[in-house]
């Protein structure tokens, strides 16, 4: 394929007019959490246009799991100054009972390994609190450990209060299984002072939540070149309630539809096939991309040379690929990069923050691409707030990052030999 050829590919995909209607298509859908009519009118919408984009319906792969519909939440404060607080149900938080959960609150602070050991005798029958950190740095400790070191020290309730100050409450997923959990809630800034002011309160925490059975569906879209192999291009669809989950994740949703676009009236003269995977439940450990690749083949887990996992990938100018332990596919896609004159960051640890995990613990070569990495100052401090916004992102940044995944899936489908395990 001519260099022409891969000009005019990048440029199609980065189209400014273009990727911002989608992205704010996609948002008009709402938050898309999964299981609710917002989620729905997205997936509806993403498998139209890549039916307009390439001329090929999207496979829709059906998912049957366990729900969880959030009900009400409060907290309300037995002591001193008293008054009742707002919060929200981290997903799949269980229940309280109806009247209630009333126990002291225990403030680890950040709430580190070192926090939860170093007040270990204190925390049995205790509700902790602990804060939610900028989720995109090599430091980040993640929620839901903070959640299972909390369960370990026995405590019998947790907030998680947000890292932006004011009024605004953090979301997220509790990693709770129907096995094991303890009820859990988001919190603000406002709120977690409130609760500590004139020393640690006593509290009742009331969170309500109905667990019906689910159905939904990825979309798996198959373009395929003259060869056996493919390059998985993956986005997931499902987002929070709080805001248009614009950053994360219709920033990846939106860049996809681009890049699929720009490449299908290509795909006749490229050695490997390019296969688009608007995936679910990523919010829900993974879920969907779990289902997809665990029930794939070894052939034709064997056959995927590439995952390019796209995931909040503007609210910042500069894009880093998180490369999974794959040391060569990080190389190849740093190269590749520089070839189409643009720097990519590159983080090697295995990072399980999106459904790239999926393909990475199979052993095929796996990144996650971000935008705002080791930058908390970026608009990706406003992921899992209301802040979360089609406001937040600028069409360069997004416009930039589509042609940049574009140029190295151009790359990756033509590459006469793309051994990158
Ligand atoms: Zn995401």
């Amino acid at each position: 394929m001519s260099k022409a050829a891969t000009r005019k590919i990048v440029e199609a995909a980065g189209a400014r007019d273009a990727i911002m209607a989608d992205l704010n298509a996609i948002c008009d859908t709402g938050g898309r959490f999964a299981g609710t009519e917002s989620e729905v009118r997205a997936r509806e919408y993403l498998a139209a246009r890549l039916k307009a984009l390439t001329g090929t319906d999207p496979v829709r792969m059906l998912i049957d799991d366990t729900g969880w519909v959030r009900g009400e939440a409060a907290i309300e404060r037995q002591d001193g100054p008293g008054g009742s607080y707002p919060c929200v149900s981290l997903v799949r938080s269980p229940a309280t009972p109806a009247e209630g959960l009333t126990a002291a609150l225990i403030d680890l602070g950040r709430g580190t390994e070192a926090d939860f050991k170093t007040r270990a005798v204190d925390i049995p029958g205790h509700i902790v609190m602990v804060r939610h950190e900028y989720m995109f740095t090599a430091q980040t400790v993640h929620r839901r450990r903070k959640y299972q070191w909390a369960m370990d020290h026995g405590a019998v309730g947790f907030l998680i209060a947000s890292h932006l100050p004011g009024d605004g409450p953090v979301t997220g997923s509790s990693g709770a299984t129907p096995e094991r959990g303890i009820p859990a809630a988001g919190i603000s800034a406002k709120t977690a002072a409130s609760l500590v002011d004139g020393g640690p309160a006593k509290l009742r925490l009331r969170i309500s939540a109905e667990t019906p059975a689910r159905r939904t569906e990825n979309l798996i879209l198959d373009l395929p070149g003259r060869g056996k192999e493919w390059v998985v291009l993956s986005a997931h669809i499902d987002g929070h309630h709080l805001s248009e989950s614009a950053i994360d994740n219709g920033t990846g949703l939106a860049a996809a539809l681009a890049v699929a676009g720009a490449m299908a009236p290509h795909m006749s003269s490229m050695q490997r096939g390019l296969r688009i995977g608007l995936f679910t439940v990523e919010e829900w450990a993974l879920a969907g991309s779990a289902r997809y690749v665990d029930g794939l083949s070894e052939a034709e887990r064997a056959a995927i040379q590439l995952n390019v996992n796209l995931d909040s990938v503007a609210g910042g100018p500069n894009l880093t690929a998180l490369t999974s332990g794959f040391a060569a596919a990080e190389a190849w896609l740093v190269e590749a990069a520089g070839r189409h004159g643009r720097s990519l960051g590159a983080y090697r640890p295995l990072m399980q923050n999106s459904d790239h995990y999926n393909f990475a613990r199979h052993g095929v070569p796996a990144a996650r691409f971000v935008a705002g990495f080791d930058e908390p100052n970026s608009n990706l401090r406003h992921v899992l707030t209301e802040g979360d916004n089609r406001d937040k992102i600028a069409a360069g940044d997004l416009a930039a990052a589509a042609a940049l995944v574009a140029g190295i899936i151009a790359d990756a489908c033509q590459a006469d030999d793309l051994n990158l395990r």
